[in-house]
C-alpha cells in the first residue's frame, strides 16, 4: 500500500516542471494615500498581463522571494473572461471587451457581434481632450493593443488593421515590430510620419524633449520575450515615458493601456520560465504606474488579465530558495476568472466578481465621462 502511494506520488509530481529565480527583483510599496479615494480621477492606467492567471501571477510571486509589487495593491476583484460565442475567449474579444465595453465573437476586434464598429476607450477618450497611449510588447497588431485602435472582423487582417493604426487618436504607441512593417510595405512607416508621428526604433533613444506624436516601432530584438534577448529595461522604461509624455500633452487627463503580452506566449509553449520571467518584467511596469499614481494622486491604476492561459497548476516550491513548479493542463487558453488589481482613487469600483465589459464601464464612470 505504502509502495503504490509512494508510486502515485511520484509519477504526479513528475508532471511539474521546476524552475529556480537566480535573483530577486526590488518591489515597489505604494503610499496608499489616495487608495480607494472618493475624489477626481484624472488618469487611468489599465495594464494588461496577457494570460495572466493568478497561478501565474502567485508564481512570480514566490519565485521574488514572496513579494511583488502587484500583490501590494489592496483592491482586488476577480474578472469573468467568456466571449459572446465562446465559453473560451481569446485575446481578440477579451481586448475589445476591454477597450469598448462589448462582447464580441472571438477573433474579432473592435466590433460587435453584426460586425458593427464599436466606438473604443482611446476614441471615446481622446475625443473629450484626454491623451491616450498603447505600450505593449507584442506586434502593434497584436490583438490586445490593436484593440484599442482597429476595427476589424478577423484579427488575422494585418493590413487592415495596420492602415486603422494610421488613423489612431492616440499620441503614443509602442510595439514591434520593423519586420511586421517591412513585411507589409516600407510606404507605411512613412504614412505614420505623415500622420505626425515621430517614428523610431531604439527604445534607448526615446526623444527628452517630447514630440507632439511618437509611435515606438521596436526592433526585432524588443519583439522577443526576455529569455530569448528582449531588453528587461523595455517594458518598463517606455511606459515610464509614456506616463510622463502623457501627462504633458492633455490637462485633462490622460489613458495608458500597457501590455505584458509575453506571458501568454510563454504560457502557450508550457514554459515555466518564461511565465515567471515575463511576469516578473511586467511587475517593474506595473511598479512605474504606481510610482506615477503616488507622485500625481488623481491616477487610477488597474492591473488585470485578459484571460488564463496554460490551465497552469504550481506544485511544490520553496520561496526562499525562489524556485517554483509548473504544470499546465492546455497548450491553449482557459475559461477560469482572472485576477484584477486597483490603485488610487475609486480602486474600490473594481473589487468583486465583474464581467470583463464592466471594467470599461467602471473606468468610464470612475472619470465622470459619458459614452
Ligand atoms: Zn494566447
Amino acid at each position: 500500500m505504502l509502495v503504490a502511494s509512494a508510486f502515485v506520488a511520484l509519477s504526479a509530481s513528475a508532471q511539474f516542471t521546476p524552475y529556480v529565480s537566480p535573483a530577486r527583483q526590488a518591489v515597489y510599496t505604494p503610499t496608499y494615500r489616495t487608495d480607494g479615494a472618493d475624489r477626481k480621477v484624472k488618469n487611468v492606467i489599465l495594464l494588461v498581463g496577457d494570460g495572466m492567471g493568478l497561478a501565474h501571477m502567485t508564481a512570480a510571486l514566490h519565485a521574488n522571494g514572496g513579494d511583488l509589487t502587484m500583490a501590494r495593491m489592496r483592491h482586488i476583484g476577480l474578472v469573468r473572461t467568456q466571449s459572446a460565442n465562446r465559453y473560451i475567449t481569446d485575446s481578440a474579444a477579451a481586448g475589445t471587451a476591454y477597450a469598448t465595453g462589448c462582447k464580441t465573437r472571438n477573433g474579432s476586434l473592435g466590433v460587435d457581434t453584426a460586425g458593427c464598429r464599436l466606438p473604443n476607450m482611446t476614441e471615446i477618450l481622446s475625443g473629450k481632450g484626454y491623451a491616450t497611449g498603447i505600450v505593449t510588447t507584442d506586434k502593434i497588431s497584436g490583438a490586445t493593443p490593436s484593440a484599442f485602435y482597429t476595427h476589424q472582423p478577423q484579427r488575422s487582417m494585418t493590413r487592415e488593421i495596420l492602415s486603422d493604426l494610421l488613423r489612431t487618436r492616440a499620441l503614443f504607441v509602442a510595439g514591434s515590430s520593423v519586420s511586421l512593417f517591412n513585411a507589409t510595405g516600407e510606404e507605411r512607416l512613412d504614412s505614420l510620419r505623415a500622420q505626425g508621428f515621430t517614428v523610431l526604433h531604439d527604445f534607448t533613444a526615446l526623444p527628452a524633449r517630447a514630440p507632439e506624436k511618437v509611435a515606438l516601432i521596436a526592433c526585432d530584438r524588443d519583439a522577443t520575450q526576455v529569455k530569448d534577448g528582449r531588453d528587461t529595461a523595455y517594458l518598463r522604461s517606455v511606459t515610464r515615458y509614456a506616463l510622463s509624455f502623457l501627462d504633458q500633452k492633455s490637462k485633462k487627463g490622460f489613458f495608458l493601456m500597457v501590455e505584458g503580452a509575453e506571458i501568454d506566449h510563454a504560457a502557450h509553449n508550457g514554459d515555466i520560465e518564461g511565465v515567471v520571467r515575463e511576469t516578473l518584467d511586467f511587475d517593474k511596469a506595473v511598479a512605474e504606474a504606481l510610482r506615477f499614481a503616488d507622485s500625481n494622486g488623481e491616477t487610477l491604476v488597474i492591473v488585470l488579465a485578459d484571460h488564463e492561459t496554460g490551465g497552469l497548476a504550481l506544485g511544490d516550491g520553496d520561496m526562499a530558495q525562489g524556485k517554483v513548479s509548473g504544470h499546465f493542463a492546455t497548450g491553449g487558453h482557459s475559461p477560469v476568472l482572472v485576477p484584477l488589481y486597483a490603485y488610487g482613487p475609486h480602486a474600490g469600483d473594481f473589487c468583486g466578481v465583474i464581467e470583463n465589459t464592466e471594467v470599461f464601464a467602471r473606468i468610464l464612470s470612475a472619470l465622470n465621462v459619458k459614452r
